[in-house]
């Protein structure tokens, strides 16, 4: 029996290529904080955290860096297909 592809499945975008990754993997900050709910140590990436001891996250807007937009999501539904 042999295995066919998916049918559905969509070629992987430019966006991941080693080359995008490490440029996306610089632009990332790895920093720590202490845990407002329980004082434990979080760690996390470019001020945004969740600390796994007691679900406290802080607020999005505290974050170092802008949010990407949803139309830097590779799987946003208004991209069109291979561009
Ligand atoms: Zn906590």
């Amino acid at each position: 029996m042999t295995r066919k592809k998916h049918p559905k499945a969509a070629p992987a975008p430019r966006t991941r290529t080693p080359a995008a990754a490490a440029g996306f993997l610089a632009a990332q900050e790895i920093t720590t904080t202490e845990c407002r709910g329980c004082g434990s140590q979080v760690s996390g990436v470019n001020g945004r955290y969740a600390c796994g001891v007691c679900g406290w996250t802080n607020p999005w807007h505290e974050g170092h860096q802008d949010l990407p937009t949803a139309e830097a999501d590779p799987d946003w539904p208004g991209r069109k297909r291979g561009s």
